[in-house]
């Protein structure tokens, strides 16, 4: 009799994500093509727009919205900026991807002008999301030309949201579906792909909340049972607080979901709050790592953590604006009132980061928003409430705290709102 054993290679595989932090300039893109040319797995690369291109973007809306066409100009300075690094990888002037940047550019232009009227989410999606398009496109022909064979994915094409602009929710069963056929290692072992992005079922572009690119890596690898997810950062990994403002940072080798949960609910910007669900679902470790010191241990994220260390944690969570309504008649505040705050809150996508109540107060700390929104808010809530508001503050965070970390860290601030419990103490401060 004759056996045959049938033998399936179980592909294992990895996720990369650069930030623009990472890709800022031609040497971030060679960095990555180091990074990726090592690895013999199957790996999906995760890219976001390059250094500060999302922030332009968002400036280049502002201004159509304007009406005095002086987003021409920015879109122009952008495209002077990605030509540089264009000229910078590619030597051959003819390469392809010059024409493909540039027709990239002109796409945002046109929106600009077809959107200027759909309203500032809509337009801010399809404007704001070229950012990944044209640095996913250059890591990709970079990658190319130096003999790392890859495949670019369109993911608007492959994570379906609902329509809520700027901040879409994912619908996973149906992305699952175009995931496996998308990333089906058909010929290639390396794909090439842009975070933050993904389309509504109209076909509309959609975005997922800023920094939304580390949710974009986790969301990929656990629809495809990726091994790991490395996020390269500037930085060596996760500390108990920004190294860029705290000096005596203490590095942190090794956190637990539920750690890194807490630490972006309170609004640490090193990684993006909806990152960790979708791979703890799925027991998927993180990694973060030094772009730059490859080399160095980064930070470990996974279900339990071999030694029990409890640090302070210092968040410090800039541009917030402080709101307190009232009736000025010294009447209750009722849960209807907090209702109508709440239901406008929704409406202009403002996120509260704390909140407070007195007998005749309520009070929201909020993230400021980008464009009018705070005065159309402050406007709406006049017809019912009087307010008052406070902008460029500062919501402090401390966890694990004890006085002396709240010494240093609030000092001699001026401190507008305070809320303590058991682990966590937190204050609204001015600026400084
Ligand atoms: P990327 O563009 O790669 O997504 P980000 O700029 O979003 O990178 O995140 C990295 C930055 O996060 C660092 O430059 C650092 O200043 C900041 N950061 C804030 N809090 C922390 C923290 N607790 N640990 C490490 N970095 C932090
Ligand atoms: N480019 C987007 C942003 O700057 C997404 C990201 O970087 O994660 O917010
Ligand atoms: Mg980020």
């Amino acid at each position: 009799m004759t056996i045959f054993v049938l033998t399936f290679q179980v592909k294992i595989m990895i996720v990369y994500k650069f930030g623009g932090a990472s890709v800022n300039d031609a040497q971030g893109v060679k960095q990555l093509a180091s990074l990726v040319a090592k690895v013999n797995d199957p790996l999906i690369v995760v890219v976001s727009a390059m250094g500060k291109t999302t922030n332009k973007l968002e400036t280049i809306v502002a201004a159509t919205l304007q009406g005095n066409a002086r987003e021409l100009e920015l879109i122009s300075n952008l495209r002077f900026e990605h030509n540089s690094i264009l000229n910078n990888l590619f030597k051959n002037s003819s390469h392809s991807v010059f024409a493909e940047i540039e027709k990239l550019f002109d796409v945002i232009e046109r929106n600009c002008n077809s959107y200027r009227n759909k309203g500032y989410d809509m337009l801010y999606d399809q404007v704001v999301s070229y950012g990944e398009i044209i640095s996913t496109k250059i890591v990709s022909a970079y990658l190319n030309q130096n003999a790392v064979k890859n495949k670019w994915v369109d993911i608007r094409k492959v994570i379906i949201t609902d329509d809520n602009y700027r901040d879409a929710q994912i619908d996973v069963a149906e992305t699952a579906k175009k995931c496996n056929t998308a990333f089906d290692y058909d010929g290639f072992d390396c794909y090439v792909t842009q975070g933050f992005i993904a389309s509504d079922k109209k076909g509309n572009v959609t975005t997922l909340g800023r920094e939304g690119s580390d949710y974009t890596a986790a969301l990929l690898a656990s629809i495809l049972d990726a091994e790991k997810v490395i996020l390269w950062k500037d930085v060596q990994g996760i500390y108990n607080a920004d190294p860029l403002i705290f000096d005596d940072a203490i590095f942190l080798e090794e956190l637990t979901y539920q750690e890194v949960i807490e630490l972006t609910f309170y609004g640490a910007k090193v990684i993006h709050p909806k990152t960790i669900k979708p791979l703890r679902n799925k027991q998927i470790p993180l990694f973060v790592k030094c772009f730059y010191e490859p080399r160095k241990k980064g930070t470990t994220v996974k279900e339990t953590k071999s030694k029990k260390i409890n640090v302070p944690v210092f968040i410090v969570l800039n541009e917030q604006v402080l709101l307190s309504i009232s009736l000025g008649d010294l009447s209750f505040i009722t849960e209807r009132h907090i209702s109508r705050l709440f239901a406008l809150l929704n409406k202009f996508k403002l996120k509260v980061n704390l909140m407070q109540n007195s007998a005749v107060t309520f009070s929201v700390c909020i993230d400021t928003p980008k464009g009018q929104e705070i005065t159309e808010l402050v406007d709406l809530l006049r017809k019912d409430f009087k307010v008052l508001y406070n902008q460029d503050l500062t919501l402090n965070t401390i966890r694990n705290y004890n006085e002396a970390h709240i010494k240093k860290m609030i000092g001699n601030k001026k401190v507008l709102m305070e809320q303590r419990s058991r682990n966590t103490v937190q204050f609204v401060t001015e600026t400084i």
